[in-house]
């Protein structure tokens, strides 16, 4: 411990009146070392007046049918224990100004006899009931212990109590409830007058914030819940206000530091290539390519985010800002992130150059594959194409990222299905050529709060649109029972030529089991139901190259059905296949399985998705019980896979599906924030506060333009705390 420490927070709370050394070692063993750390150890709850009643009070509301939570503030009278057919029961009397009243444990009665001592205040909260005797009773109520001193202040001024998190290895060492709360105060006494303010005097004037000293008293101790809500708005405008900066300084650092290049439309190559497609591009398509040509004519580098949903046709729109590098004598590589996919773009973008190659001889563009697991002669050969610039589009995994892996001339760089990877690995990439330009494309829709965070840094475009010929995907949801049904249906479609994914979950605990009932599978379809077709097995633990045969068997027509385990999820993109059957379908979640839907339905045919399930709720045409906006997190729990089916049967748009997922998991775990450099936000939940994000932003970026190195008086405060503070996330943004 370092009582040395120049700042005065920084020392250990040993110093704080009743702490001492033996202590400050107890509170250290559970990560509260420092003054600071004190003071910023905030309350989970607060005691809540709403519902404080005296005894009397709440036994006639209880009478007159009231069956909400009520909360009685009362002293210990009298405890006693009795047997009953071998159960222990606890009984704690208390009694209030006006009255008795009873609590009641038919369970855990010997841990709850010691937390009860005669004398003793305690503020009990249940719903309560009426006891045979006719008093006023609390069956298994919450408890806590609060000093006279608390209770007298809680019922005259109204005063709230606040409740902290309170580790079993300081309740072992006696630190409960009350002496927590005075060492937080005795904290609030001695040093509060010593922290230093954090937000620059013009912003909290803005937006009418409390001091940061104020807003630490009133999160500890508010003196009314107005108080409390204004502390914790400070909180959570200061900590948006924080990330939009670095999010303000990340942008800024690579778009007014960095030289980029300037890659205009040298020649026809990219319009006789749009001609050469079978297909026009869509508006949208055309919107998002002016944007993009756009950013790369321009000499900043480009740093954008192409977003669009499955099938929407992405990957065209990349091969041609591909091919704008080429135009200007630069390579373009794009990574993807399996090898199946890299393969089959590969494939895919050969064929495409063959043709336009036939169709206007002069030009001839040369693609190359890098992927782990490639025979060791054909990976040298390419990778001296790369080195030698003799291959134009480098088509790839994370393999690319290897030290090996040399480009002569990097122009562009894409990054397919962004979500998988991290701002480091982004960064990496990038690093490979002069600041080539940068386009990361994502088919998971982002709602617009959580892409100002994460994505905060980069300029979007979005394709929202379909290409024309598409019919929409039928999407039924039936229970086990109904295999045999489905596997004729299957049958039947396939005599009209169309192909079948069958898709197994693989989940990573017991992915030899699971992976022996596709096996198990496969053998049986192959002789029961699918004796006349032809069906082929892909999974997880094959070589890529034996996923390369078998997807291009299944690509050639040459399998009438294909079963799966998950890889083939990203990406792939086989016409002819236009049923899914996904089974045990509630054990995936929700944007995996409009992904799996996603591979089917590419064309102009009809195509189905069939999710089968175990969940008889799911596969029941049971409504919930309630719209999914009023569905309290114990439902949403407990119906969270018939939710995440029914919503798959009624929405094909991946905004909708998004915004479903969201309210289902979070944001945190879904886009990546964790691997996004940006840290975890404490105080602010992105969907609620919207508003005050959008305000931190704009505060954010307009600070970062006028003063990008922060070397402003007044920003002298913000500086300090970005080093203070963020020193870790200042990373990829750099303040000088
Ligand atoms: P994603 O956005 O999921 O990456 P893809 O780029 O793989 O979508 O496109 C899906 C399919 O649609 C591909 O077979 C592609 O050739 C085709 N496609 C792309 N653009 C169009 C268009 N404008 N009209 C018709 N088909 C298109
Ligand atoms: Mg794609």
């Amino acid at each position: 411990m370092n009582a040395q420490s120049s700042n005065p927070l920084e020392q250990s709370i040993q110093y704080i009146k009743t702490v001492g050394p033996k202590r400050a070692e107890t509170f250290a063993r559970v990560g509260i070392r420092s003054i600071k750390d004190l003071l910023f150890y905030f309350p989970t709850r607060y005691l809540d007046r709403r519902n404080l009643l005296t005894s009397s009070k709440a036994y006639k509301v209880v009478e007159d049918g009231y069956d909400g939570e009520i909360t009685v503030i009362g002293k210990v009278v009298d405890k006693d224990s009795r047997s009953f057919r071998g159960k222990t029961i606890l009984n704690v009397k208390l009694r209030d100004e006006d009255g008795y009243f009873g609590c009641v444990w038919f369970q855990g009665a010997k841990y709850f006899q010691d937390k009860f001592n005669s004398g003793e205040i305690f503020a009990i909260s249940a719903k309560p009931t009426i006891s045979r005797y006719g008093e006023l009773q609390f069956v298994h109520p919450d408890f806590d212990r609060i000093s006279e001193d608390e209770s007298q202040f809680f019922y005259n001024t109204g005063k709230i109590i606040p409740f902290y998190r309170i580790p079993k290895e300081l309740k072992e060492k006696n630190i409960g409830d009350l002496s927590f709360r005075k060492i937080i105060s005795f904290a609030i006494e001695e040093h509060l007058s010593l922290v230093k303010e954090t937000l620059p005097a013009r912003l909290k004037e803005k937006h009418n914030l409390q001091d940061l000293q104020d807003a630490l008293r009133q999160m500890h101790f508010p003196e009314s819940e107005e108080q409390l809500n204004e502390a914790k708005k400070r909180f959570s405008y200061e900590e948006l206000f924080y990330i939009e900066t670095l999010v303000a300084l990340r942008k800024n650092n690579y778009k007014e530091k960095l030289k980029g290049l300037s890659l205009p439309l040298k020649t026809n190559l990219v319009k006789d290539f749009i001609k050469s497609l079978s297909f026009e591009l869509t508006t949208a398509q055309k919107k998002v390519l002016t944007e993009i040509l756009s950013d790369m004519k321009n000499e900043k580098p480009m740093n954008r985010l192409l977003q669009g949903d499955v099938g929407s046709g992405k990957t065209i729109v990349a091969l041609i800002a591909m091919l704008v590098a080429v135009d200007n004598g630069y390579q373009a590589a794009i990574m993807v992130p399996t090898e199946i996919l890299a393969d089959q773009h590969a494939k895919n973008i050969s064929k495409l150059f063959q043709h336009f190659h036939s169709l206007y001889p002069q030009y001839e563009i040369k693609p190359t594959l890098i992927i782990g697991g490639q025979k060791k002669s054909l990976r040298n050969k390419n990778l001296d194409e790369i080195a030698l610039q003799e291959a134009d589009i480098i088509i790839g995994t994370h393999a690319l990222f290897e030290e090996e892996v040399h480009f002569k001339k990097l122009g562009l760089v894409i990054i397919d299905e962004q979500h998988r990877f991290g701002v480091a690995q982004r960064a990496r990439l990038a690093s490979k050529g002069s600041v080539p330009e940068v386009i990361v494309m994502s088919a998971t829709p982002i709602p617009r709060t959580l892409s100002m965070t994460i994505y905060g840094d980069l300029d979007v475009s979005t394709i929202d649109e379909m290409p024309k010929n598409r019919v929409p995907i039928k999407t039924f949801l039936r229970g086990e029972i109904k295999l045999p049904d489905i596997y004729k249906f299957i049958v039947d479609k396939t005599k009209e030529g169309v192909q079948t994914f069958i898709v197994y979950p693989l989940v990573e605990e017991s992915e030899k089991l699971e992976l022996k009932a596709a096996t198990t599978l496969y053998e049986n379809l192959k002789e029961t139901y699918f004796k006349d077709l032809n069906v082929g097995l892909i999974h997880g633990r094959m070589k890529w190259q034996e996923k390369e045969e078998a997807m291009l068997l299944f690509a050639a027509k040459k399998y009438d059905v294909l079963i799966s385990t998950t890889v083939i999820e990203v990406g792939i993109d086989i016409p002819g296949a236009n049923i899914m059957l996904i089974d045990d379908a509630h054990r995936f979640g929700l944007s995996q399985l409009h992904q799996l839907r996603g591979r089917v339905g590419r064309g102009t045919e009809q195509a189905y998705c069939i999710l089968v399930t175990k969940d008889e709720y799911a596969a029941s045409s049971a409504r919930l019980p309630k719209e999914l906006e009023y569905l309290s997190p114990v439902l949403i729990e407990k119906y969270k896979s018939a939710i995440r089916l029914q919503t798959m049967v009624k929405h094909l748009d991946g905004f909708k599906i998004a915004e479903v997922d969201m309210r289902l998991r979070g944001p945190g775990d879904i886009f990546g924030v964790k691997q996004s450099g940006f840290p975890e936000l404490k105080y602010s939940d992105i969907i609620k506060d919207g508003d005050l994000l959008l305000q931190a932003k704009t505060d954010a970026f307009e600070i970062v333009a006028s003063d990008p190195q922060l070397l402003k008086e007044e920003h002298a405060v913000i500086r300090k705390n970005l080093l203070e503070h963020y020193s870790e996330n200042l990373k990829y943004a750099k303040v000088g």
